[in-house]
């Protein structure tokens, strides 16, 4: 009886130290045994943010379809793919919402205050990397294709935005050419940003074809399956 208890006891013990593995395989850290350093890679924290949200509608296509909606989707799906992948995600919004400071009025006050709380947020945490989604317009209809932003000050956001780059080239848009570009504090968010940051403009709400593209659900998930997997390819380094 007692060696029949001593050897649940100890199947107990197994059971347990492996769901312990396994859980902390999951969470992307490996078990350190005691007294040896862990060299295991501290994933960063993904911060998301979709350009403009309530009052604030952004850009706007020619059939009148405002660029915040498409922005929110492909946001929802980004955050979505990086939890079932294991990252821990915040979003600066999740709706369609402006999340200025209550009692804010007039809508360029409120811009701000919403600019200014989305950076407090983006700037709550260590160790992040942050995307910003928006879609770009331009005079010229004849312009299309997705591009990233960068900030000048940062060699890690340029890379960031290179390896975003590299995935919309390599599986959503083969013939894009347009190269990532340096900002300075024209950019609020990614001027003042502590983390490696960019701002993905999707693509061109100006453009009657590429417009199309971007207000199909499935294209919004194509995109942002993309968005994730070259952020993903920066954090691993490829
Ligand atoms: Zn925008």
């Amino acid at each position: 009886m007692r060696k029949k208890g001593q050897l649940v006891m100890l199947l107990g013990a197994i059971v347990c130290i492996s769901a312990a593995a396994i859980f902390s395989e999951g969470q992307g850290a490996k078990p350190a045994s005691a007294g040896v350093v862990s060299t295991a890679f501290e994933r960063p924290l993904l911060v998301l943010d979709a350009g403009h949200g309530g009052a604030d509608g952004g850009c706007v296509a020619a059939d009148g379809t405002p660029e915040k909606g498409i922005n929110l989707s492909i946001l929802q799906t980004m955050r979505d793919t990086a939890a079932v992948m294991g990252y821990d995600v915040i979003c600066t919004r999740e709706s369609d919402v402006s999340i200025h400071d209550e009692g804010v009025t007039g809508l360029s006050k409120q811009k701000k205050s919403d600019m200014d709380n989305r950076l407090a947020i983006i700037n709550k945490y260590e160790n992040a990397v942050a995307l910003s989604i928006h879609q770009n317009q331009f005079t010229d209809p004849k312009f299309c294709g997705a591009q990233m932003f960068y900030s000048q000050k940062s060699e890690a956001t340029h890379a960031l935005a290179e390896a975003v780059k590299g995935r919309i080239v390599s599986t959503l848009q083969p013939e894009n050419k347009r190269e990532t570009k340096p900002v300075g504090d024209e950019l609020f968010l990614l001027d003042n940003a502590k983390c490696p940051m960019i701002m993905a403009e999707c693509g061109f709400l100006s453009n009657e074809g590429e417009a199309q593209q971007l207000e199909s659900p499935v294209y919004q998930k194509h995109m942002a399956l993309t968005l994730f997997f070259g952020v993903n390819d920066y954090i691993y380094g490829q």
